[in-house]
């Protein structure tokens, strides 16, 4: 019987609002190994509707310094801490990472202190310490970890002006995934992707979004429509992932960061992906936010 292998889908989200999808946030579960791959907005108060102990999340690794990716980290720190962890968190990411959790920390400094005094050693010290591993940035997959069995892989994407920004590759018993982290069209995920059972990818709809920007500047908002404009050019269209997808030869596709926002409805979900299953033969999801979904064995 193969081992459990799933991601669980804290966030789906992307900056733009949403009420039914947070910031990105996914956990990877590995056996009994679960890593947190970023911790976007609203990100950490998912763990626990999503069945997950936070203390049993001894990494996390971030894709990239973009705010929806990250700031809800010290919130799963505190949870992490005041669930019972005794040991540091690992974290790794790209340049930049150390800098963001060094600022976190410093921003929890007294708080930290204020829990210590109150609860004693109720609060082992070394749960709310975290030690942090840049990884260097390659296009190729670059294998930075290996805990029991779960290999993990970074590899650089393009989502300039973000540099670096980073994808991530985890096998595991088999099967392999992997994270695109946000970016355009780039050869490095497609080389990354090749073979991989599930592809969660990052996904932009060109149509729906070209609707937004247009309503938004008929409705006076000129700065907001003009913002929105500027994100086509570091993300990936959804025809570009389904093309992507197809020549890699794909298990299955899982999207999420879905942008324009799509909520929770099968209608607005079918329409984000409207296209795809005309290039690409396998199956094609949208994730939700505090959904399981298990890396089955699909390529060949
Ligand atoms: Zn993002
Ligand atoms: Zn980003």
């Amino acid at each position: 019987m193969s081992e459990r292998f799933e991601m669980v889908f804290l966030g789906t989200g992307s900056p733009l609002p949403n009420p039914d999808r947070c910031g990105a946030g996914t956990v990877v579960v590995a056996g009994d190994t679960h890593v947190l791959v970023d911790c976007g907005w609203g990100a950490a108060r998912r763990i626990l509707p999503s069945g997950i102990r936070p203390s049993v999340i001894n990494t996390a690794l971030f894709t990239h310094m973009h705010t929806d990716h990250m700031t809800d980290f010290p919130d799963f720190l505190f949870l992490r801490w005041t669930a019972g962890a005794q040991t540091p968190l690992r974290v790794f990411g790209p340049e930049g990472t150390a800098e963001m959790v060094e600022g976190f920390l410093l921003a929890l400094r007294r708080d930290i202190g204020f829990r210590m005094a109150h609860h004693g050693d109720k609060l082992h010290p070394d749960g709310i310490r975290v030690e942090v591993t840049e990884i260097p940035a390659t296009p190729e997959p670059h294998a930075f970890l290996d805990i029991t069995g779960l290999r993990c892989e970074s590899f650089e994407v393009d989502h300039a002006p973000v540099v670096p920004a980073f994808g991530y590759r985890f096998s595991f018993d088999g099967r392999v995934a992997v994270l695109s982290g946000d970016t355009s069209l780039c050869d490095s995920l497609a080389a990354a992707a090749r073979g991989a059972d599930m592809l969660v990818c990052e996904a932009l709809n060109v149509p729906m979004t070209e609707q937004r920007i247009a309503a938004l500047k008929a409705a006076g908002m000129v700065r907001e429509s003009a913002l929105l404009a500027d994100v086509p050019s570091y993300h990936i269209a959804t025809d570009q992932v389904a093309a992507l997808a197809r020549e890699a030869g794909v298990g299955e596709v899982v999207l999420t960061h879905m942008i324009p926002p799509v909520a929770n409805d099968p209608e607005q979900a079918a329409a984000f992906r409207a296209g795809m299953i005309d290039v690409y033969p396998g199956p094609i999801r949208v994730a939700r936010d505090i959904e399981r979904l298990p890396v089955v064995k699909r390529a060949s």
